[in-house]
């Protein structure tokens, strides 16, 4: 079974498997395709993540 995720700083759709490099931050593990990927969240995890109260509208 593919385990797909997305790179939070490009939004490429990468298995966990494949990888480049993993970050965690509060509690979660991020993926991402590439080294640089990783060093651009490290440097402003907030930038990129996506919670609840990021999102704009409530009803979709
Ligand atoms: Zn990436």
């Amino acid at each position: 079974m593919f385990d797909k995720v997305k790179d939070p700083v490009c939004g490429m759709k990468i298995s966990k498997k494949t990888a480049a490099a993993t970050s965690e931050y509060m509690n979660k593990t991020f993926y991402f395709c590439a080294q640089g990927c990783k060093n651009k969240f490290d440097d402003d995890p907030l930038k990129y993540i996506e919670t609840e109260e990021n999102r704009s509208g409530c009803c979709g």
